[in-house]
């Protein structure tokens, strides 16, 4: 019978966010692929588990990712766990649970650490509707184009980033959707300097200009504010009744077509309209 590949997520700076299930896994599992041994055996040690070890990143996970299959096929149970956080978000690991899927193997994923979902909840920011926008690219065009491709995104959207290019990722960022767009940077979560900066883009750029960015950031950004809804005038809706009969339509049909374009309700538009020769 086949194993399982259980996902296993692991602390993003506090190691006492390590779970019971995930510790009994950890445990229980034949072996497990990490994505840099060095870094998982420091929290192995710290559980007191020896186990053995496979390395699985991103250069090497198509060699590997078939290594894994082909032992969880035979009848091992493998934990994947990554250097922090949770395995396959914006980490290696998605394309293991794909092949794994494909080849009808049972895949369990454990809830835990994620820093997309830690830094949403202490944003400040709208939670009911978000995306999740990974790291942005390093180079200046492709970056721009992703951000250019959310300039209308009304749902909160979160990035990953690195200090090093947090500014210019600021500037980018204001550039598209405008200094006053709120944002919440979240630096070093559930960690001893964790720090939550509510503020807008420009005064983030103010910030950091004067503070050199240190440590792991979130950045949650505002959604577009919805476009302002134009409120037709009964006025407007004649006008259009009757550009439309001069065009050919009948009374009924102008009446339907320019309720339906002016969003008025047709009753409306149909009062509005009756002097319309
Ligand atoms: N799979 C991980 C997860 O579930 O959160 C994310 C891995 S990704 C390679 C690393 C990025 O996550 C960092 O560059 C940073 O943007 C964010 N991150 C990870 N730990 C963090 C922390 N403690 N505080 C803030 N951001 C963190």
């Amino acid at each position: 019978m086949a194993g399982m590949l259980y996902l296993v997520p692991t602390p993003i700076g506090n190691l006492g966010d390590i779970s019971i299930r995930c510790k009994k896994t950890l445990e229980e599992a034949d072996f497990i692929a990490a994505e840099d041994t060095r870094v998982s055996l420091k929290l192995l040690n710290h559980l007191g588990i020896r186990k053995p070890l496979v390395s699985y990143y991103e250069h090497n996970k198509s060699q590997k990712g078939n290594v894994i299959l082909d032992r969880i096929l035979a009848g091992e149970t493998c934990a994947l766990v990554s250097d922090a956080g949770s395995p396959a978000i914006s980490d290696p690991g998605e394309d293991l649970v794909k092949q794994c899927a494909e080849a009808g193997v049972t895949v369990c994923a454990i809830p835990g650490p994620c820093a997309v979902i830690t830094a949403l909840s202490i944003s400040g920011q709208s939670t009911g509707r978000f995306c999740f926008e990974g790291f942005l690219s390093t180079a200046k065009k492709s970056r721009k184009e992703h951000l250019e491709s959310l300039v209308s995104e009304q749902r909160t959207m979160i990035f990953y980033e690195a200090p090093h290019k947090l500014l210019s990722t600021l500037e980018s960022m204001a550039e598209v959707f405008g200094a006053d767009r709120p944002i919440s940077l979240c630096r070093e979560l559930t960690k001893l300097h964790e720090e939550v900066v509510r503020t807008t883009l420009g005064g983030a750029i103010a910030l950091y200009t004067e503070r050199a960015p240190k440590g792991e950031f979130v950045l949650v950004v505002a959604g577009a504010q919805p476009p302002e809804k134009v409120a037709f005038t009964a006025e407007d809706a004649a006008e259009r009744v009757a550009q439309l009969m001069e065009e050919g339509l009948s009374r009924k049909d102008a009446v339907k077509q320019t309720a339906k374009e002016l969003d008025l309700p047709k009753n409306v538009v149909y009062d509005a309209a009756l002097n319309v020769e």
